[in-house]
């Protein structure tokens, strides 16, 4: 049987993660309560983040949209500053599984659950967010692109806690979107996920997070030219998803299915923000 901590402030929450052995942090529940029903999940000490002040806040920090690890994923789906300034993440957290697991969901429950499959990341890493880490020692900051490590491992210690999401603003010129093919039905985990962002410059920064398409979430990126036809764009960017693309058969396809799905999704989300930038 597991206790329950309920702590009211962050010094008493990561105080708690210090002393006591075999801990997590309760977030939203979502994905703790599947495992604890399916009687995967044992741990002796949950430690239940719901009662700190100020977790649950967004704030504009001028170049960077501050998230709470409570904020959930519905707030990150329509939140006004996030739709205005973030809209690519905006459109991606709307696309994660049904209204009511949004509804409950935390940002930072999301990250830290670690999943490969999971659909935020993939945005999270073309907009170069960081996250940031709590202990008694202190806090850290780590880019989203360094933070899951492997399989259904990520950088956070047992020790730490994660206290903000922060993830610069969009910037005007830049045009994104985010793709999503499920097999099982429309709201479910994804078969292959990508988040495209082109980012406007002396050349053009395309970048692309994929997620279900490899171990963890991959991050790639590379440079175009004016002169490049959408083809060529196109041909350049499936180059690269080729060298990370090494999808995990599972009940939701075969290595070959997801793969092939994860190069349409990238297809077709480059097309898209190259359409755009070309009517910008
Ligand atoms: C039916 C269903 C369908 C789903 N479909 C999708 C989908 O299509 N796409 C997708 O991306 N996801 C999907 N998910 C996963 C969902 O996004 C996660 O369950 C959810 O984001 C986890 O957030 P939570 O706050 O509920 O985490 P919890 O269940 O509370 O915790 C999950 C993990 O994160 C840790 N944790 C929580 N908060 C923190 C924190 N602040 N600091 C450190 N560790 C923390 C916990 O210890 C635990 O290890 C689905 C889930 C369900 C139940």
């Amino acid at each position: 049987m597991s206790t329950f901590h309920v702590p009211q402030t962050l010094a008493e929450a990561v105080g708690l993660l210090a002393e006591l052995d075999d801990t997590m942090v309760y977030g939203g529940g979502t994905a703790i309560q599947i495992l604890l029903k399916q009687g995967i999940l044992f741990t002796d000490h949950f430690v239940d983040i719901g009662r700190i002040p100020g977790l649950g806040d967004i704030v504009d920090e001028g170049e960077v949209i501050k998230v709470g690890p409570l904020v959930s994923l519905r707030q990150m789906e329509t939140d006004p500053r996030v739709r205005s300034q973030l809209p690519l993440a905006s459109q991606t957290y709307a696309k994660v599984a049904n209204p009511r697991v949004r509804n409950t969901a935390s940002a930072g429950g999301n990250l830290a659950h670690g999943d490969y499959r999971l659909d935020p990341p993939t945005a999270l890493v073309v907009l170069d967010a960081m996250v940031e880490l709590t202990s008694t020692s202190g806090t850290r900051e780590v880019s989203v692109r360094e933070f899951f490590v492997d399989f259904q491992v990520t950088d956070l210690r047992a020790d730490e806690m994660i206290t903000a999401i922060r993830i610069p603003k969009q910037g005007k010129d830049s045009r994104g979107t985010f793709v999503k093919y499920s097999s099982l039905a429309a709201n479910d985990w994804p078969c292959a996920s990508v988040a495209v962002l082109a980012v406007p410059g002396e050349l053009t920064e395309l970048r692309l997070g994929l997620g279900a398409l490899a171990p963890t979430t991959r991050y790639l990126a590379l440079d175009i030219d004016q002169d490049m036809s959408e083809q060529e764009v196109v041909d350049a960017a499936l180059e690269i998803a080729d060298t990370a693309i090494d999808p995990i058969e599972d009940v939701r396809g075969s290595v070959g299915y997801k793969a092939h799905l994860g190069r349409i999704a990238v297809e077709e989300g480059v097309r898209s923000v190259m359409k755009e930038l070309a009517h910008a």
